[in-house]
């Protein structure tokens, strides 16, 4: 069976870029659908409406949406994102849940309601779609705060046939963060306990968003292949691994593309100096003024640079170890990251230690990461687990080549640099150790010093095609097979 590629796409995310964002996730859910957009579908988005997302968007209504006990209000907003791929010109309308108690907040994640705000984003993203007389083909939703959407489909919603034949398509940008509360938040859906069993979506004694989706969407996927193939072995499952097993013909990886235009070093406005892959010389300004503004000294030596979140995944243990025997060398390490104290700690402590070689500053800054990306030689991403992973793609578009451990996208996308045949754009290493990254830092920086291999690398880098196109088309693949299961499951087709 053909189907049509005019498709009717819902995606749903907590976090969509340039809405709301704390990690990748955002940056997918603000790129992926103005591509799809651009080849011809008719593409949705669905967000919650956080407070410090400006109250210029527009009010369309609101409607009752039930929570457990709770009868509460959602009011539905909208924006748009604007898509442009040559002369095609598209708008992604951008809907936000908006309700006082559970989203007027500081922070967009981390209250001790957190169920109870995500189940009733779910349920009003399904409730909002027949008063907006939008009837999708498929939702795709993302991450554990949009699971129980698939299970809800199936369990609360199927018997009306507005939802009957909507497929469900549910990515997995990060295994590790699963949305696993006790099991009485079961009731906020005003489902039974008959769905609460170890085939459903009972997760060791706990109801796990990450699992209603796993269980009930029609396909899974995962953000790159090698990430889908790691998740159904218990060492990076985080205890899905079974469950990802048993769905193993319906889970496929589909690597994320990059923004090409936000991220391109010809026009980035964040940048010091553009440069393209006929000046690559005009790069190395970048690098001076990246010294300048960190207060490092101006000088000509290898920049290695870090843009991260400061949590176990990122492999900052690793760093840890190495920080002493590194630093011996004639380099510079920029870091930007926020996350966990201890790392936090750790990077200050080595600022202290090595003034005039480490430069640290500890937030979220978006202007600043794009500086680091365009100034650094090498950026570093010494992952213990990677499902994805943006930072190496930005890089490579700025010609900073990535030193990477080879797990999940990071081993789909960096190829590691083989002296004999001159093939690659980066580096990696396999085992997650210390020895390891230090003998793989020291290949690059004796590579670096070859400047007619260095700039072949570059070259190869700013070259790799990660626009979201490719990955688009690929999703519109995977959207085909689920609407096809529900529809022959449905026996309408
Ligand atoms: P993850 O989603 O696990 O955080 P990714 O590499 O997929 O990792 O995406 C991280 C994205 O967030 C990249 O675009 C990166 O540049 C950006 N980012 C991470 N930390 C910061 C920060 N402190 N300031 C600015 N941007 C950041």
């Amino acid at each position: 069976m053909m189907l049509d590629r005019n498709l009717k796409i819902l995606l749903v995310a907590a976090e969509v870029t340039p809405f709301a964002k704390t990690g990748g996730l955002a940056d997918v859910a603000g790129s992926l659908p103005k591509a799809l957009a651009t080849l011809g579908n008719d593409v949705r988005v669905v967000m919650p409406k956080y407070r410090p997302i400006s109250d210029t968007i527009r009010t369309l209504f609101d409607f009752p949406v039930q929570v457990g006990q709770r009868r509460e209000t959602a009011v539905l907003r909208e924006s748009m994102l604007e898509a442009q791929m040559g002369d095609i010109r598209r708008t992604v309308p951008v809907y936000f849940i908006d309700n006082y108690h559970y989203f007027d907040r500081d922070n967009m994640y981390g209250y001790w309601d957190e169920a109870e705000r995500f189940a009733f984003f779910c349920r009003a993203v399904l409730e909002m779609l027949p008063r907006l007389n939008f009837q999708p083909d498929v939702i795709h939703c993302n991450d554990w705060q949009t699971g129980p959407i698939c299970m809800l489909l199936r369990e609360k919603y199927s018997r009306d046939p507005f939802y009957s034949r909507i497929a469900t398509v549910y990515t997995v940008h990060n295994l590790r963060y699963q949305g696993n509360f006790p099991r009485e938040v079961l009731s906020l859906f005003n489902l039974g306990m008959e769905v609460f069993t170890p085939e459903k979506v009972e997760f060791y004694g706990s109801f796990s968003f990450m699992k209603a989706g796993l269980v009930y969407a029609d396909v899974i996927t995962t953000v790159s292949s090698r990430y889908a193939q790691e998740v159904q072995t218990p060492e990076f499952g985080e205890r899905m691994d079974g469950i990802l097993r048993k769905r193993s013909h319906d889970l496929f990886g589909i690597v994320n593309g990059i923004n090409i235009h936000e991220f391109n070093p010809k026009t980035d406005p964040r940048i010091y100096r553009n440069y393209d892959i006929n000046n690559l010389a005009d790069k190395k300004d970048n690098k001076f003024a990246l010294q300048r503004e960190l207060g490092l000294p101006e000088r000509d030596v290898p920049v290695i640079g870090m843009v991260t979140r400061l949590v176990d995944q990122k492999g900052l243990d690793l760093l840890d170890e190495i920080k002493d025997e590194l630093l011996q060398e004639d380099i510079q390490l920029v870091v930007l990251g926020t996350g966990d104290p201890h790392y936090e700690d750790m990077l200050r402590r080595m600022k202290e230690k090595y003034p005039d070689k480490v430069a640290v500053n500890i937030g979220f800054n978006g202007i600043l990461a794009q500086r680091i990306y365009a100034g650094s030689d090498m950026f570093l991403m010494p992952s213990r687990f990677e499902p994805c992973g943006l930072g190496q793609l930005i890089s490579l578009r700025y010609g900073t080549i990535p030193i990477v451990r080879a797990t999940g996208g990071l081993a789909d996308t960096v190829v590691d640099y083989n002296p004999e045949t001159g093939m690659g754009n980066g580096f990696s290493f396999d085992h997650y150790s210390a020895f390891e990254l230090l003998h793989t830092i020291r290949r690059a920086l004796s590579t670096y010093r070859d400047r007619e291999r260095w700039e072949k690398l570059m070259r190869a880098a700013m070259e790799a095609d990660f626009s979201w196109n490719r990955s688009a088309a690929e999703y519109l693949e995977v959207f085909d097979r689920a609407i096809m299961k529900r529809r022959e499951w449905a026996q309408i087709a």
